[in-house]
């Protein structure tokens, strides 16, 4: 394949650089449900890129918003300024949003809101003259982006092996509520592990007193690392304790909002109001990137409307918050989401997909599928002393047949653009189905 770039300068994130070099997988365009690789064939895109393209690629209506804004005012500053989009898409989410979750703040990336919702919490509790409460509880299995704060509450070990000894201190973690011997081919959420949420009480604050807990940060169904559906009753009992002990609760919805599970937000579809919601990914249909902590009146009117009149209320913030074009994006990628009524597609499909993946059990090392609104994890049994070849052999096979399947260790995931139709489901799950019974 000839290219007018070279491959090495680059450095690829969360990639084994020098595999991929010397077998490149290069993309070159997209739309709607499908990817052009560079040798010009159709990929049908079973992961929503990563995540992200909820309402399927190069939509028409968002690359007219986000030219059309380039061409208008390209780029405001944020701080001490304005422009009409952030104000615009903070009043956006807070009609979509349930309950209380009100203000917007903006930041450019998942690890960023992350991030941006640890440091709220910490200084929500401060301006109530609480500022011994800094234990920050995330759990295990967590993926909360790869900043620093996002990095220590997060609960994989291989993503903070290189920075042991210097990630924030006063963390620690709930355990992961991942468990086949009760759970394995559950349909939607599974009905075992609700209790693993009480070590909270029991250890937690226990351990570290409950006057000095700040916040406990979850995904409400984690994504990325390996699709793990809430067990009935779980974040309930998780809301519970914290309202118990005076400690917030931040939903990270970077991968669950806007659609995925069939509901705008995973807190609707689990009945459960955080504190603060960590939004990116769907935001702008990933055509920009873009972050948002969204924060409930009650951290709010803590921080900014309680502090002294005429200062700064909060010291923190990016040069890029709640850019033009990020803004455009997002507005358009609503519309898009509201006019085709895509939430609503989603869990009308949902049943569809989750009988299409369920027709995987059986097949050669399948030892769990899980699913939940247009999301499911297929896990393998790893290859003794070669965990994740199996998935990763997988995943290959399956680009090379024409569709994009993610993994993470031994667990395949599907999230496909809320826009897949029926046929591409049986697509999708064939071309799967077809690479595990061809395995080595
Ligand atoms: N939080 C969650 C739940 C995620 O799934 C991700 C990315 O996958 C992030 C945060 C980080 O987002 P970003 O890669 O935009 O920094």
């Amino acid at each position: 394949m000839s290219r007018d770039y070279d491959l090495e300068p680059l450095w690829i994130p969360f990639t084994s650089n020098r595999d991929f070099k010397m077998a490149p997988r290069l993309l070159v365009a997209a739309q709607d449900m499908h990817y052009i690789a560079e040798d010009g064939r159709k990929i049908l895109d079973g992961t929503s890129g990563l995540w992200c393209i909820n309402a399927g690629h190069c939509r028409p209506h968002i690359v007219a918003a986000i030219r059309q804004q380039a061409a208008e005012l390209d780029f405001g500053p944020i701080f001490q300024m304005g422009h009409p989009g952030p104000f615009r898409l903070a009043a956006r989410l807070r009609e979509l949003l349930p309950g209380d979750l009100e203000y917007s703040f903006f930041t450019n990336s998942g690890s960023e809101a992350a991030d941006t919702a640890l440091k709220i919490a910490l200084a929500y509790h401060q301006a109530r003259g609480e500022p011994q409460r800094q234990w920050l509880i995330g759990r295990k299995r967590a993926y909360h982006g790869t900043n620093f704060g996002g990095t220590s509450v997060g609960g994989i070990a291989i993503n903070s092996k290189a920075y042991a000894g210097n990630l924030l201190l006063k963390v620690d973690h709930l355990p992961d509520t991942h468990d086949l011997e009760h759970n394995a081919f559950t349909r939607g959420q599974p009905q075992w592990g609700a209790q693993l949420a009480d070590e909270l009480e029991t250890r937690i604050i226990a351990q570290h007193g409950t006057q000095n807990i700040a916040a406990v940060i979850v995904e409400p169904m984690a994504g990325s690392t390996g699709v793990l559906v809430p067990p009935v009753g779980y974040l309930e009992r998780l809301r519970a304790i914290c309202d118990k002990h005076g400690i917030l609760l931040i939903f990270d919805e970077v991968i669950t909002g806007f659609g995925r599970l069939g509901v705008p937000f995973a807190c609707q579809k689990f009945g459960v109001q955080p504190d603060m919601v960590c939004l990116a990914k769907g935001l702008t249909n990933g055509a920009v990137p873009m972050g948002a902590v969204v924060t409930s009146k009650k951290i709010y009117d803590a921080i900014v409307n309680a502090a002294p009149e005429h200062g700064i209320e909060l010291f923190h913030g990016y040069t890029y918050s709640g850019h033009p074009l990020a803004c455009a994006a997002a507005l358009a990628s609503l519309d898009l989401f509201e006019k085709e009524g895509l939430f609503e597609r989603a869990a009308e499909l949902a049943p569809y997909f989750e009988d299409v993946v369920h027709s995987l059990r059986g097949l050669p090392h399948v030892i769990d599928v899980r699913n939940i609104g247009l999301v499911a994890g297929i896990e393998l049994e790893p290859r003794p002393g070669a965990t994740v070849t199996r998935a990763f052999e997988i995943f290959q096979r399956c680009f090379e047949k024409g569709v994009l399947i993610r993994v993470t260790g031994d667990i395949i995931a599907l999230s496909p653009p809320l826009i897949i139709n029926k046929n591409q489901i049986n697509e999708l799950v064939g071309v799967l189905a077809d690479a595990l019974r061809d395995q080595a």
